[in-house]
C-alpha cells in the first residue's frame, strides 16, 4: 500500500456503476447504486462507421461528449482521480476526506424515516463505518447481505449514528483482493454513462488498439520539444501508476499533460494555417484605386488621421491590392476611429470599379454608419445604397436594384440583410463591423457573393473581408483562436479626448445622480442612463426602461427625455437617435441596445443602472459611448446590494483601468475564452485541455512546429489532424 504518497486531489466521490446485470457474476465487482447500467464493454470498433453500431444507445452518449471513434476515446482525458490504491482503517475515517474503506457487512436494512433508505454497517477491527443509500436497487440489499466483504469509496461525514457514506461508490470483493495499482481516472461523462463504464471502454483501446497509441510527431521531434511519447503520456494520465506526483496530474504541469495540451495545441494551429493557405490559393479581385476619392475622404473628415490609423490603413491597402482574398481584423479600441480607415477602405473598392459592402449587427449601428458615410461622401459623388428593416417595398426594391446594377457603389445594412437577401453585382470587399456578432456560416455565405471573374475558379471571385472589433483580443486568443486572421491594431485614440472618469455609486443614491444628470444638461451637455439587464425577462427590461423614461421624464421636467429599447421599430428608433445627435434630446435612457458603436460627441455623462449585472466588455464599451468629445466626461456605475465576489472583481476592474486590452485581459481571466469569442453563437470549439494563460509558452512553441510541418512533414500534419479533429469540427472562425 502506498500510505505515503500525497492525496490526489480528490472531490466528491461519484456513484459509479455500470456492468449489465446479466453479465454480473457471482463475483463481478460491482459498484452500484445508480440508474440501471448501460454500457456493455463491446469489442473496439476498427472505423467510424461500424463504431458501436451494436449500441447505438451508448453511441448516442458517447457523441454527446465528442467521441466519435475509439481514437477519440483515448484523448478523452480524466478531469480528477480517485485513490482506490489504498485502504483507510475505518478508526482512522475523518470526515470531510474522501477515501477508501473495506471492512465486513454486519447488517443492512431498509430504514423508512426520515424516507426510504438502505443502511449498510461495515465493520472491521473494531471500526464502523454506515453505508447509506437513498436510491437503490432491490437486489442491493441481498448483494450487501451480512458478512460480505465491501470496499466503499466516498465522502465521510459525522452522522446520527456515527461516521457514514451517502452513496459511495462500492464493491464487493474477495477477502483477500488486490488493491488496484493505478489512481482512478474520474471522465467527463453524460448522464446514463456511469464512470465505471466509460473507464472499461477507455481501458480497453489502450491495452487493446495499439495503433491508437502510436505518435503522431516524429521522435526527433519530440524529443527536441523534451516531451514524452504520445503512447506514454496517454497511458499515464489515464492510469497514473502510485509514484506519480498528485499535485502535477491535479494541475496539469505533469509532462504528460504538457504533451497533451502541446499535441491540441498543435492541432489548432495545423487546423487554423491550413486555413488560411487554402484561402491563399483562392482568388480575389486585385483593388488597386487611383487614390482620387481616398484623398478627397482624407481631406472631407475634417481631421488628421492618428499615427496608428495610417499604419493600420496601409496594411489594409495592401492586402486590397493583391488577388488573394483580405480576411484581416481590424481591432481597436471603443473610439479609436475604426470607422474611418474602413471608409477608406470602401472607397479604394470603388476607385477599382468594385462595390463594398458595410455591415454591422445592428440596426441603430448601420444606420450611423449610412449617415457618416453620407456625409462623408456627399461631396465626391459615391452612390451608397441604405437597405433597413424598416424601409417600405418601394425603397427596398430601388435598393436592392441599385446593388444588383452596380449602380450603388457602397451598400449599408444590417449582418442579417446581406445573408439573407442582397446580390451585388461586382462586390469586391465586405467590411464586418463587430464581428463577434457575425457567425461562420455568415461569413462562408460572403464568400459566394463576389463578382464574375473569369480568370478565378467558378467564374466568381471571393471579396475581401475586412472585420472591425472594438473588444480587444489579448494576443494568446489572437495567437491562438485567430492564426487564420492577419490582424491590425489600432493603439492610439485621436488625440483631445479627456479620459473618461469612473464613479461607483450605490444604487440607492439614485436621487443625487439624477441631480447630477440635471447639471450636466443645464451645460449643454447630454447624457444617456443605462437601464438594468434583465437576463431573465426582456419584458420586464422593457417594463423598467419605459419606468426609468417616466421617473426622470418627470423628475426633469425641463429636459426632453427619449427612451431606446429593443422591441421599438427600425424607423422609430432611427428617428430617436437622429433627434439626440440633432441635441434636441438631452438624455437617452436606454436598453442595451446602444451597446455597440453609437457616437454622438456631445454626450458626456453616461449613468449605468446595476452595472454589476453587465459584463466586463460590455461596461467598457457602454463607457465608450461617452469621452468622444473635447469636454471631460463622466461615467457613473451604480451598483446594487449584496455585490458577488465575480462582480466585484468585474466593477474594481473597470473602475481601475480604462484601457481596452487590460480590460479584456482581465475578462480572459474572469470569464475563460469561451465567453469571450462568443463560442456559443459562434461555433468555435475550444481548447479542452490547454490553458491559454498558463500554457503560453507551449503555444508559442506550436505556432513554430506548425509552419515547420506544414512546410516540411505533410504526412505528419494529416496524421496529427485526424487524431485530433477527425470527426469534430475544425478549430475555425473563417
Ligand atoms: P470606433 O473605433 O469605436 O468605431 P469611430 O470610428 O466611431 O470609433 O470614431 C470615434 C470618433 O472619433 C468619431 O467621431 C470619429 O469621427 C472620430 N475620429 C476618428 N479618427 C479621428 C482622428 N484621427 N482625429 C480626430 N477624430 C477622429
Ligand atoms: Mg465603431
Amino acid at each position: 500500500m502506498a500510505a505515503s504518497r500525497p492525496k490526489v486531489a480528490v472531490a466528491r466521490p461519484t456513484a459509479a456503476g455500470g456492468i449489465p446485470a446479466k453479465r454480473r457474476g457471482k463475483n463481478a465487482r460491482l459498484t452500484a447504486s445508480e440508474p440501471e447500467p448501460t454500457a456493455p464493454a463491446p469489442a473496439p470498433a476498427p472505423a467510424a462507421d461500424t463504431w458501436l453500431a451494436a449500441y447505438p444507445g451508448l453511441k448516442q452518449k458517447l457523441a454527446k461528449l465528442g467521441i466519435f471513434r475509439p481514437a477519440d476515446l483515448v484523448t478523452h482525458l480524466p478531469l480528477r482521480y480517485e485513490d482506490h490504491t489504498r485502504l483507510t482503517p475505518l478508526a482512522d475515517v475523518a470526515p470531510g476526506v474522501a477515501c477508501q474503506v473495506e471492512g465486513t457487512v454486519i447488517a443492512t436494512e431498509i430504514h423508512y424515516r426520515p424516507r426510504r433508505q438502505l443502511v449498510t454497517t461495515l465493520s472491521a477491527n473494531g471500526g464502523q463505518v454506515v453505508l447509506r443509500f437513498l436510491h437503490f436497487y432491490p437486489n442491493q440489499q441481498k448483494l450487501l447481505a451480512p458478512g460480505k466483504r465491501v470496499r466503499a469509496f466516498g465522502e465521510p461525514r459525522v452522522g446520527f449514528f456515527g461516521v457514514e457514506m451517502i452513496h459511495p461508490a462500492f464493491s464487493v470483493v474477495a477477502d483477500d483482493e488486490a488493491l488496484p495499482d493505478a489512481l482512478t481516472p474520474v471522465y467527463p461523462t453524460t448522464a446514463g454513462l456511469a464512470q465505471s463504464a466509460l473507464r472499461k471502454l477507455v481501458a480497453r483501446q489502450i491495452e487493446r488498439n495499439p495503433a491508437l497509441l502510436q505518435d503522431s510527431l516524429p521522435p526527433a521531434l519530440v524529443a527536441r520539444l523534451r516531451l514524452p511519447d504520445y503512447g506514454s503520456a496517454v497511458k499515464l494520465l489515464h492510469q497514473p501508476g502510485p509514484d506519480v506526483s498528485a499535485t502535477a496530474l491535479e494541475e496539469r504541469t505533469h509532462p504528460a499533460w504538457m504533451r497533451l495540451k502541446f499535441d491540441e495545441l498543435l492541432a489548432q494551429q495545423l487546423s487554423l494555417k491550413r486555413h488560411r493557405r487554402a484561402r491563399q490559393a483562392r482568388t480575389a479581385p486585385a483593388l488597386r484605386g487611383d487614390g482620387k476619392l481616398v484623398l478627397a475622404l482624407l481631406e472631407a473628415v475634417g481631421f488628421k488621421l492618428t499615427g496608428a490609423q495610417n499604419r493600420t490603413w496601409h496594411e489594409i491597402k495592401g492586402d486590397l491590392g493583391r488577388r488573394i482574398p483580405m480576411h484581416r481584423l481590424l481591432q481597436g479600441d471603443v473610439g479609436s476611429g475604426k470607422t474611418v480607415v474602413a471608409a477608406l477602405a470602401a472607397l479604394t473598392a470603388v476607385e477599382a470599379g468594385y462595390q463594398a459592402v458595410f455591415m454591422a449587427p445592428t440596426e441603430i449601428l448601420a444606420e450611423q454608419h449610412y449617415r457618416k458615410l453620407s456625409a462623408w461622401c456627399a461631396a465626391l459623388g459615391v452612390r451608397i445604397a441604405w437597405l433597413a428593416g424598416g424601409q417600405n417595398a418601394v425603397q427596398r426594391r430601388t435598393a436592392l436594384a441599385a446593388c444588383a446594377s452596380g449602380e450603388a457603389q457602397i451598400a449599408v445594412g444590417t449582418h442579417a440583410l446581406f445573408q439573407e437577401t442582397v446580390i451585388l453585382a461586382r462586390l469586391g470587399l465586405a467590411i464586418v463591423d463587430e464581428q463577434h456578432r457575425f457567425g461562420v456560416a455568415q461569413r462562408l455565405a460572403l464568400r459566394g457573393k463576389g463578382a464574375a471573374d473569369g480568370r478565378a475558379p467558378g467564374g466568381i471571385a471571393e471579396p475581401h473581408q475586412l472585420m472591425l472589433s472594438a473588444t480587444p483580443i489579448p494576443r494568446t486568443l489572437a495567437m491562438s483562436y485567430f492564426a487564420d486572421l492577419d490582424v491590425s491594431v489600432i493603439d492610439e485614440l485621436p488625440p483631445g479626448r479627456t479620459p473618461v472618469i469612473t464613479k461607483l455609486i450605490a444604487q440607492r443614491r439614485r436621487d443625487e445622480v439624477i441631480e447630477r444628470v440635471r447639471a450636466a444638461c443645464a451645460t449643454g451637455s447630454q447624457a444617456y442612463w443605462v437601464c438594468p439587464l434583465i437576463e431573465e425577462s426582456e419584458k420586464l427590461q422593457l417594463k423598467t426602461a419605459i419606468e426609468t423614461h417616466a421617473l426622470l421624464s418627470a423628475a426633469l421636467p425641463e429636459f426632453t427625455i427619449g427612451l431606446l429599447h429593443g422591441r421599438m421599430k427600425a424607423d422609430e428608433k432611427a428617428r430617436t437617435m437622429a433627434a439626440l445627435v440633432a441635441g434636441e434630446i438631452k438624455v437617452l435612457v436606454a436598453t442595451t441596445v446602444i451597446e455597440v458603436g453609437v457616437d454622438v460627441p456631445n454626450a458626456c455623462l453616461m449613468v449605468i443602472e446595476h452595472a454589476e449585472r453587465f459584463g466586463l466588455a460590455q461596461l467598457h464599451q457602454l463607457r465608450g459611448r461617452v469621452g468622444r468629445g473635447a469636454d471631460e466626461s463622466m461615467c457613473v456605475l451604480l451598483f446594487g446590494e449584496d455585490l458577488n465576489p465575480v462582480a466585484k472583481a468585474r466593477l474594481k476592474v473597470i473602475f481601475e483601468t480604462t484601457d481596452g486590452f487590460e480590460i479584456a485581459r482581465q475578462d480572459l481571466h474572469i470569464r475563460g475564452p469561451g465567453e469571450l469569442l462568443g463560442a456559443k453563437q459562434s461555433g468555435v470549439p475550444l481548447l479542452r485541455f490547454a490553458d491559454l494563460e498558463k500554457d503560453a509558452a507551449l503555444l508559442e512553441t506550436a505556432r513554430g512546429v506548425a509552419d515547420d510541418l506544414l512546410r516540411d512533414a505533410p504526412a505528419v500534419v494529416e496524421a496529427h489532424l485526424d487524431r485530433w479533429l477527425g470527426g469534430r469540427e475544425e478549430f475555425i472562425r473563417a
